[in-house]
């Protein structure tokens, strides 16, 4: 097998082929989080430390991480509720490595910090199968493999093969298989048993070559078929139509996307509901329950396109919280909490945040 490696300079916001050796760590006291979070939240991190390498990172750790600790990606999936008094770490890992390329599958490791939707857009334009569902949704590759993302039908933990991580608390090294990582909606082990204990440094992708593709979510199949010829780039294509006709450009309108995950019921539920609103789109799960649309939820609430204040649903999907400009991250949480209180009283239904919130 050829090992061939890719450093795709234009996909890394910091990267210095020619100073491998030079110290890249970046150290800011008082450092505004302005720009690294899609809510458009003005908090301030009492430092922020960026690191380029597996070594500066354990370098870092070396010389003690000050308590408490986020590390962060693209801050598209957080809301910060005051300032952060703490130190933020971001990964600015970057480059796609081809470990394996054969007629079957590729196998891809990625830096943690490279933008999300410029891997797929890469993997896309190879022609390789896989990611292409999973266009235009922010962040970056360390989160995403944090988060589980998912769109149309795909959960991007399918393609995941393990993930390099280093311990924030002793700067040792651990490699997760994709069976370690527990990936479940929206979920892994990231967030659960070693939650802000490690610090995403690479993920391994295996893509499939002869994968079939997902179409039957939503009008996606329609879309595609407008395009012409069934092809990673055709499907990466329409999903960026559909998400552009439905999500907020976070450059125009702040969001973290969906604020809420979809409610997982049991099937009794489900059928109890149904006979009250027999609309209500549920889709069966694997383990023999029931997601049902947290976004039919809040719409029937009558949030949809309701402002409070600087606050209020996309006028588009109710799901997706926004800030007009100038909200705290208090204000947004508040009219969260109303939104999920109104849930609760219609359909005793609890809505869990998919977003971070940080404290
Ligand atoms: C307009 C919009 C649309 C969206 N659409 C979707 C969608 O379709 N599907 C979907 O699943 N999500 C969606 N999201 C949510 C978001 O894009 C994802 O959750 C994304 O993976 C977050 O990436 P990030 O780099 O911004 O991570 P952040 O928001 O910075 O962090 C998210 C979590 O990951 C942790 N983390 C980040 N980097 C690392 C690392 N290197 N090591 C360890 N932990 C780390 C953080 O501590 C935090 O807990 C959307 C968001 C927006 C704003």
């Amino acid at each position: 097998m050829l090992a061939r490696l890719f450093f795709l300079r234009y996909f890394c916001k910091i990267y210095d082929t020619d100073n491998k050796h030079r110290n890249m760590i970046k150290k800011y006291p008082f450092y505004s989080l302005l720009s690294h979070n899609t809510f458009g939240i003005d908090a301030t991190a009492a430092q922020f430390i960026e690191f380029q390498s597996e070594s500066e990172l354990t370098e870092i750790i070396r010389e003690g991480v000050t308590h408490p600790y986020l590390v962060i990606g693209g801050g598209s999936n957080l809301l910060f509720m005051n300032d952060y008094e703490g130190t933020v770490l971001h990964s600015a890992i970057c480059g796609v490595e081809v470990l394996t390329d054969n007629e079957h599958e590729v196998l891809l490791r990625v830096g943690s910090g490279m933008i999300w939707d410029d891997f797929v857009a890469y993997t896309v334009e190879q022609g390789w199968q896989g990611l292409e569902n999973l266009s235009m949704i922010p962040g970056e590759v360390g989160a995403a493999a944090v988060q589980n993302i998912g769109a149309y039908g795909v959960e991007v933990g399918e393609f995941i093969a393990h993930v390099d991580t280093i311990s924030i608390a002793d700067g040792s090294s651990r490699r997760f298989s994709q069976q370690e990582c527990d990936y479940a909606y929206r979920n892994s082990i990231f967030k659960t048993v070693e939650k802000n204990k490690r610090v995403v440094t690479y993920v391994t992708f295996r893509l499939r070559k002869n994968a079939e593709y997902r179409l039957d979510y939503g009008n996606l199949r329609s879309k595609v078929e407008e395009k012409g010829a069934l092809c990673p780039m055709n499907v990466r294509m329409a999903v960026k139509e559909i998400r552009a006709a439905k999500l907020p450009d976070v450059s125009q309108l702040g969001s973290a996307g969906s604020f809420f995950m979809n409610p997982v019921v049991s099937s009794e539920y489900a059928r109890k509901m149904a006979r009250h609103y027999p609309q209500m789109p549920q889709y069966a799960t694997d383990d023999g329950k029931v997601k049902i649309s947290a976004a039919w939820l809040i719409e029937q609430c009558g949030w949809k396109g309701k402002r409070v204040g600087n606050v209020g649903t996309y006028e588009h999907q109710a799901l997706v919280i926004v800030n007009y400009g100038g909200a705290t991250g208090r204000e947004i949480a508040a009219f969260a909490k109303a939104v999920c209180d109104s849930v609760k009283e219609k359909f005793d239904v609890m809505l869990v945040p998919e977003v971070n919130m940080v404290e």
